[in-house]
């Protein structure tokens, strides 16, 4: 019998490789700082790992979507400078406000905030957002005199501080669309507008990950780095390496049954795939419950050195692919046990961008998707 193996799924992070880009985009956007974005579980990659990771390495913020994040990671111990920016009317901005956490105020949320500073008996930090064009949160531009207006008289009370301000880009990783010109210059105009009412605006930042590799002039002072942090390109075509990053992630399981089949034998639910030949087929012990898009057919799994299209339907718990192409059917050696890799970053490894052109869909969440069933280990 063959040893089983360590750990028969299971996703390993490499931190290294998250110091190393957190280290080589520091430099690109020098003097400007790192922001590490590290909602949604860090990526799928682990919050709280990589945010200690990222902050030895010289990020100086964390930037999470909800205040519930950003919670966990002072539960975690992790005391540096933390933007939380997204928020419905019953998120805690008390708690927020209790553990130093900056809130993203984009408009409604400036009175919950005043409300939680009273109560709180301190005042708030406050950084204001404003919509540049991504047509998501932030201040209509229009509603931007107003709400400068609104969170100064409440600085004057003593109840808010307004640190920064800040905006998000639309399409900063298609870098030739004019659309990001239009919001740069929206953005200088917002600042300009909060100055002049008398907001001394320590932090400005605008960059997403596409916009910090390729548009110095969306760093400002501060830039909100995510997928770049995990090693990931947000450039269709350009990959990880060509950039100078080191993908962090790396989904590894084994093969967990071999079977030598006819040509005609059906695969999966619908049998919507026929071997055309006898062939042998694998059977990879992942599938959508582990986060693994059932759309992804075709995509590529690396055993013995060669990869193998994934055939047929992703199950629950298990997908198949058809090692026929380069012949290991019909040879004496079984891959039985052998490690499988979905996606990696090392030598011959098919690409997180491998799976996400299989299913239709983008880097940011083949890696952000991967379900909590997949234990992750940290190198
Ligand atoms: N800033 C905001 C407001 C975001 O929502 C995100 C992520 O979507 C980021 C920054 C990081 O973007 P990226 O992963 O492209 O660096």
């Amino acid at each position: 019998l063959a040893e089983p193996p360590a750990a028969e799924r299971r996703v390993e992070v490499d931190l290294d490789a998250v110091r190393h880009n957190i280290r080589h985009i520091a430099d690109v956007v020098s003097p400007a700082r790192v922001m590490a974005v590290v909602k949604a579980d860090g990526y799928g990659h682990g919050a709280r790992q990589v945010a200690r990771a990222a902050l030895e390495s010289g990020a100086a913020w964390l930037g999470v979507a909800h205040i519930a994040e950003a919670l966990d990671l002072r539960e975690a111990g992790i005391e540096a400078p933390i933007l939380a920016w997204l928020h419905t009317v019953d998120s805690d901005f008390g708690a927020a406000i209790r553990d130093g956490i900056d809130i993203g105020v984009s408009g409604w949320e400036l009175d919950y905030v005043v409300a939680a500073a009273r109560r709180q008996q301190r005042p708030a930090r406050v950084q204001l957002k404003i919509d540049t064009g991504l047509g998501r949160n932030g201040c209509p531009p229009e509603l931007w005199d107003t709400l400068i207006g609104r969170a100064l008289e409440q600085q004057d009370a003593g109840l808010l501080r307004v640190v920064g301000v800040f905006s998000h880009l639309a399409v900063a990783d298609e870098p030739d669309r004019h659309e990001t010109d239009d919001q740069v210059r929206r953005f200088r105009a917002a600042i300009a507008v909060a100055e002049d009412a008398g907001v001394d605006v320590e932090l400005r930042h605008l960059a997403n990950t596409p916009g910090a590799l390729s548009r110095p002039d969306t760093h400002f002072d501060l830039v909100r780095v995510g997928l770049g942090i995990y090693g990931l390109s947000p450039f269709h075509g350009q990959s990880s390496q060509a950039l100078g990053l080191r993908p962090a992630m790396r989904f590894v399981t084994s093969v967990a049954n071999c079977k030598e089949v006819p040509a005609g034998q059906g695969v999966s639910y619908g049998l919507s795939y026929r071997t055309t030949h006898p062939t042998t087929l694998a059977l990879i012990p992942v599938g959508y419950a582990d986060g693994v898009p059932r759309v992804a057919t075709g995509a590529p799994v690396l055993v013995d050195g060669h990869q193998y299209p994934v055939v047929g339907r992703i199950a629950m718990d298990q997908l198949v692919i058809d090692l026929q192409t380069t012949g290991i059917a019909g040879t004496a050696r079984s891959p039985l046990g052998h490690p499988a890799v979905l996606f990696g970053g090392g030598a011959g490894e098919p690409s997180a961008d491998a799976w996400a052109d299989a299913s239709g869909s983008i880097n940011y969440e083949i890696v952000t998707r991967i379900s909590g069933r997949v234990p992750r280990t940290y190198l």
